[in-house]
């Protein structure tokens, strides 16, 4: 599709063929194989090497950032598939100690293979200097994080591992190719779980690596075809549903987010509140011009304050995973591995009207302490 339309636009009309008595959206395509015989068609012989369903919703999220894009079975599988593929000949995979503790996890799995998990705050960027030159490495990024929405500023990252000769990723679930464009930045490709925010449903576990590299596009691919980490094409369909929407979905969460934040900074029972919209610094508005996403953090005294706090909701549904229509909450280290605060509570802003969202934490915040 021409260029020359916005990343937006062209996101809602991706994976649509204009062709006379065809669907106009693309097709759900449940199958495992494909009619074929001699010499196989590379993505058209096995269902394990390609699915229209995946075509689409990777021409859709590749377009977002001008790149390429390579679908998998879930953000896990997608990140498995890109750490194997960049820590080959890297001793060093350097990842931030406050990011998603999943990546930390899979991280430590790459140690048997030759690839040691290192942790830095990626604000402090001596110290990632340091890891990154220690040996040969991976910057795998991310930001803001999750939980803490730490902010880390990728032109200076994407400079210290220039130097360092180490590819950058960046993990951009939080924030989305909506809001912030890692490549743009210096990045290698950016990694999505798009099981959150870009589905947007809670319906779907999916994710996805974008990249402008063909080499490294092509070595994900092999990997997702031996490997097997797959997206089911109903999985795709749904993702891309999704997707198309991600543009007014994330706007409204953007703002009734920061609206949330607000009003949580001034509640008396309310110890810190993690947002990257309170008091944003100037690299952070550079790099997120558009809002900060739908994904923010706050501390109550306790673990039991905290736990008594989302019992108490009556509208913000209970749950782990972030992103969706409906807004979610939890108590953040109840997950074993997870190294956030005991009295954190992580908050996902759906789309109801912010005065809703808040008028709930307001009547939660005000429950009694010990019952
Ligand atoms: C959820 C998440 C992942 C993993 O994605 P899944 O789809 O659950 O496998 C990776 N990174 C971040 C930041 C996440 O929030």
């Amino acid at each position: 599709m021409s260029g020359s339309f916005s990343a937006e636009a062209r996101l809602i009309h991706a994976g649509t063929a204009r062709t006379a008595a065809q669907p106009a959206t693309p097709p759900l395509v449940p199958t495992s194989i494909y009619v074929s015989e001699g010499e196989p068609r590379r993505e058209r012989g096995y269902g394990r090497d390609g699915n229209p369903g995946w075509e689409a919703l990777e021409e859709a999220l590749g377009g977002l950032e001008d790149a390429g894009a390579v679908a998998f079975a879930s953000g896990q599988a997608a990140s498995m598939a890109l750490m194997l593929t960049l820590a080959q000949g890297r001793e060093r995979i350097v990842l931030p100690a406050d990011g998603y503790y999943g990546a930390r996890l899979l991280a430590g799995k790459l140690r048997p293979h030759g690839t040691e998990p290192v942790h830095a705050d990626l604000r402090d960027l001596a110290a990632v200097e340091r890891e990154l030159k220690g040996a040969p490495a991976v910057l795998w990024a991310e930001t803001p994080t999750n939980p803490l929405l730490r902010v880390a500023d990728l032109a200076a990252l994407a400079e210290v591992a220039a130097a360092a000769n180490a590819p950058m990723i960046v993990d951009n679930t939080t924030a989305t190719g909506v809001l912030q464009r890692p490549l743009d930045w210096g990045a290698a490709a950016s990694l999505y779980s798009l099981t959150k925010v870009i589905s947007g449903h809670s319906d779907v576990i999916a994710g996805a690596v974008v990249s402008r590299d063909a080499e490294l596009l092509a070595g994900l691919r092999a990997w997702r075809s031996s490997g097997g980490g797959i997206p089911g094409p109903f999985e795709a369909w749904l993702a891309l549903r999704g997707l198309k929407t991600l543009p007014l979905r994330i706007a409204r969460q953007s703002d009734s987010a920061l609206a949330v934040a607000r009003y949580l900074a001034g509640h008396r029972r309310v110890r810190a509140v993690h947002y990257p919209g309170l008091g944003a610094a100037a690299f952070a508005r550079r790099q997120m011009p558009d809002g900060f996403g739908p994904l923010l953090s706050f501390e109550m005294d306790s673990a039991p304050a905290a736990d008594r706090v989302v019992a108490s909701s009556r509208l913000i549904l209970p749950a782990t995973s972030f992103g969706g229509v409906e807004s979610t909450w939890e108590r953040r280290a109840r997950w074993p591995g997870e190294t956030a605060p005991d009295g954190l509570i992580r908050l996902s802003v759906g789309i109801e009207p912010a005065a809703d969202l808040i008028a709930d934490i307001d009547q939660a915040l005000a429950t009694p302490e010990v019952p």
